[in-house]
């Protein structure tokens, strides 16, 4: 499936998207995000000023948006 990221980092105000393709055939958008943010290895950054957006839930709901396409 294609994700699409809507990032708003809280660190430099940059406001990006892009879009990525996985496959995670069995789980859910809902258990993908919370994959997301609970993977240290899978680290979010701001393209912008690298600053790191999943280092907690708090920080990953409040920055990250994803949204799925088919
Ligand atoms: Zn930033």
């Amino acid at each position: 499936m294609k994700l699409t990221y809507d990032i708003e980092c809280r660190h430099c105000g940059a406001h990006t998207r892009h879009s990525t393709t996985v496959y995670y055939p069995t789980l859910s958008i809902e258990q993908i995000e919370a994959r997301m943010h609970i993977d240290t290895e899978c680290a979010i950054r701001c393209p912008v000023c690298r600053y790191r957006l999943n280092s907690s839930e708090e920080e990953f709901r409040s920055q990250v948006h994803i949204t799925r396409e088919a």
